[in-house]
């Protein structure tokens, strides 16, 4: 299989001195769907935030589609790898819907019917159609989700990277969101505390505790693993926790 990111030791320490990656290694592979979990403070959105290069691995190596997370290539990383923050209105800021998901190909230089197009194609993705014309901040959460998952498919990315998808929506939204997410056809990292979002859409997890990899497999058998979940602060899922007994 095609390894479509590849991190070699790497090594992150804040400005304060706080050492938040202490010598990570993975690989991600062309179609997969990785599941990234770990207590709180354990280096996720560090690591994430490496992948498109926002923050500078102080140590190591990172690899995105062959070329190599370093200045000379971060504009092409960034549209190949994008990133969908926890809280929408990060990611929402133009007055219409049409204005936040035209944004990313309209500072391309996409022409302006090539942006019309990816609008709707990003739209019809998450199933939003019919939305160009409202105000993003006055939709619901799972709206605002779906919205800014749009403005990132808009882009033609090839990695998608999800932190916390489904925090704080409601049932509905939740499920909504997980078929949608199910159903979109590019490689894709989904990190958060949601563990059967991971065990439904994510066949591999990597469990990070403490700035390393503690775990890195087959998802149903590492959230299963008691001991290993509850020594890193974590539980195992409702859903595996009869299996057997
Ligand atoms: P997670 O996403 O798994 O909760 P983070 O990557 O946010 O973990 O944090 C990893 C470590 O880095 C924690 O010890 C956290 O306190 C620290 N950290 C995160 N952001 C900063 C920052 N801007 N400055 C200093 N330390 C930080």
């Amino acid at each position: 299989m095609e390894k479509i990111i590849r991190v070699r030791n790497l090594e992150y320490v804040y400005p304060d001195g706080t050492r938040a990656l202490k010598g990570i290694n993975l690989d991600i592979h062309k179609g997969e769907s990785v599941g990234l979990i770990g207590p709180n403070g354990a280096g996720k959105s560090t690591l994430l935030l490496h992948l498109n290069g926002i923050l500078k691995a102080n140590q190591g190596e990172i690899e995105v589609l062959g070329m190599k997370v370093e200045e000379k290539n971060l504009v092409r990383i960034r549209q190949k790898v994008a990133i969908v923050f926890q809280e929408p209105d990060d990611q929402l800021f133009m007055p219409t819907v049409f204005d936040d998901v035209a944004f990313g190909p309209m500072n391309v230089g996409f022409p302006e019917e090539k942006v019309r197009k990816k609008v709707k194609e990003a739209l019809k993705e998450v199933r939003m159609e019919g939305y160009e014309e409202r105000c993003s901040h006055h939709l619901s959460l799972g709206e605002k989700k779906k919205i800014s998952i749009a403005t990132v498919l808009s882009m033609e990315p090839e990695i998608l990277i999800l932190d916390e998808p489904t925090s704080n929506l409601d049932p509905g939204a939740r499920k909504n969101l997980i078929e949608l997410l199910k159903n979109l056809n590019l490689t894709r990292i989904v990190a958060g505390h949601d563990l059967e979002l991971i065990l439904e859409t994510c066949p591999r997890v990597i469990l990070l505790d403490k700035g390393k990899v503690v775990a890195n497999g087959d998802t149903k058998s590492v959230l299963g693993n008691k001991s290993l979940m509850e020594s890193h602060g974590l539980e195992v899922p409702l859903s595996l926790r009869y299996l057997g007994g």
